[in-house]
């Protein structure tokens, strides 16, 4: 079977993890930092707090703009399920914005009009966290213009888009954003096995992701709230969490961050060379837009009779996937009252939707595997 996506592990990954293993430092140690500033210098932004995975990378920024029960959250309809739980486990609100089925990316005019309808009302959402789907950056400057003048906070969940850019600056970079969410699972696009990273510009939420990432714990001298009385003090001053990344698996990302213009260099040559091998048949892959550049974490063609065609190139050895299912579609969602056909974007984009094998290790021949399979099956 040819996997959707799968990690590209070099011997200088593995040495990088070994050197860790034979050190003093396990976790803790100068690796999480190391890895943290590289990231810092690849993504343009002053602020990277790395934890153990993009679903805690997500709880992190939830927990650190402090919200609660009552507090509203928006979320991009199309995403994995993790973009909408984060906000679930501080207790807040969950709801969800229509995306254009073109890209599966949030629509900037639905988010609009739901601002403008919930305005003044106690509705009106504390943060938004959109999506930049299959590694393409959604409208940034229109979101986080309209979240601005609502006085609204977002969060990109940029899972599948480390390496991308948007208007030239790099994903991550927070130009647009409070702060900035990354996933390092095997499948995206570089990894530690399971890590993740918020990154900020702001040294005040900077402060607080940190404080909750290790068990709201600081012994920083300007946040206790008396003098320390010795070497030995600390104070636990919110409600934290473990969610700690290991040296182990900082390493493993440091070195991977290594390739990562590579990566996305790969990516983009295959993808691009889908395009050419798909223009003569019945699959249309994801819209892209002029001002930006795709990270392709996924590789996303619109067919129809998608059900038909997922199952008969799963026979064939491919190993195709679907991203995804919308949010408000999952029977939890649903439980709390959520109705997916508000989202007729999502459900189009939904019904059509398949990610054919796409990662940077892929062969030319793997790729002819998968172009000849898909034509057999959609010109039966
Ligand atoms: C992978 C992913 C996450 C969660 O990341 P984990 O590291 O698996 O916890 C969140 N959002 C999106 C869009 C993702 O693709």
């Amino acid at each position: 079977m040819i996997p959707y996506g799968r990690q590209s592990i070099t011997d200088e990954d593995i040495e990088a993890v070994v050197a860790v293993l034979k050190s003093d430092y396990l976790t803790q140690g100068e690796k999480v930092p190391a890895f943290e500033q590289g990231l810092a210098d690849y993504c343009q932004v002053p602020h990277v707090i790395a934890c153990s995975n993009g679903t805690t990378a997500l709880h992190l920024a939830c927990a650190a703009l402090d919200l609660e029960a009552d507090d509203w959250v928006w979320v991009s309809a199309i995403s994995f399920v993790a973009s909408a739980n984060c906000a679930r486990y501080c207790g807040a609100q969950v709801d969800f914005i229509d995306v254009e089925p073109e890209t599966g990316n949030l629509c900037v005019a639905a988010l609009r009009e739901k601002l403008q309808r919930v305005q003044g009302s106690p509705r009106q959402p504390k943060a938004l966290v959109a999506v930049h789907l299959a590694g393409q950056p959604c409208d940034l400057a229109e979101i986080g213009a309209l979240c601005r003048q609502y006085g609204v906070h977002l969060i990109e969940d940029a899972c599948h888009a480390l390496g991308a850019s948007y208007q030239g600056q790099p994903i991550g970079s927070c130009a647009h954003s409070d702060m900035t969410v990354f996933s390092f699972h095997p499948v995206k696009p570089i990894t530690t096995g399971e890590g993740g990273a918020v990154t900020t510009r702001s040294a005040a939420l900077a402060a607080r992701l940190r404080l909750y990432r290790s068990h709201g714990i600081t012994r920083e001298p300007a946040q206790l709230n008396v003098d320390a009385p010795g070497g030995w003090y600390y104070e636990q001053q919110v409600l934290g969490f473990n969610y700690r990344l290991t040296d182990i698996q900082a390493a493993l990302g440091a070195s991977q961050l290594r390739r990562l213009p590579q990566f996305i260099e790969q990516r983009q040559q295959l993808a691009a060379r889908y395009d050419e091998l798909l223009t003569r048949l019945p699959a249309q892959p994801l819209r892209q837009m002029d001002d930006r550049r795709s990270g392709y974490h996924l590789y996303v063609v619109q067919v129809a009779d998608r059900d038909r065609v997922f199952a008969q190139l799963r026979e064939a050895g491919i190993g195709v996937n679907v991203h995804y299912m919308p949010i408000p579609a999952q029977p939890y969602y649903r439980g709390l009252g959520h109705d997916p056909a508000a989202y007729p974007g999502a459900q189009a984009y939904y019904r059509q939707a398949i990610s054919l094998p796409l990662y940077p290790t892929l062969s030319l021949a793997e790729q002819d595997q998968v172009v000849r399979a898909l034509e057999s099956v959609l010109c039966a």
